[in-house]
């Protein structure tokens, strides 16, 4: 069964969140053991391949600075304002990016 990836922060997941480009991943924003939490909360975004992994500065190669921690701390914000407090963060997904 294929899972259908959505995201809090757009409703098209077939372009680029920052530039609009047809060609996307669709990231995880806490990937790695938090993969299944990223699509339990839709912290999923859609992001041109080239930002997504392999450039300079993209996301999985620049992990939690640049734009990587730009997402993980939209993602807390939308969790602090939607579920819970920074304490029940903490305790889903192991720590504060703010
Ligand atoms: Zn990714």
């Amino acid at each position: 069964m294929s899972k259908k990836l959505w995201s809090v922060f757009t409703d098209d997941m077939d372009h680029c969140y920052f530039t609009g480009t047809p060609y996307v991943h669709r990231h995880h924003i806490f990937y790695g053991s938090r993969r299944e939490l990223s699509e339990k909360y839709g912290y999923v975004i859609p992001i041109a391949s080239y930002l997504h992994e392999f450039g300079i500065n993209s996301v999985h190669d620049n992990p939690n600075r640049g734009m990587d921690l730009q997402l993980k701390q939209m993602a807390q914000e939308h969790f602090e304002s939607h579920h819970g407090t920074r304490e029940d963060f903490i305790k889903i997904f192991g720590r504060s990016w703010m």
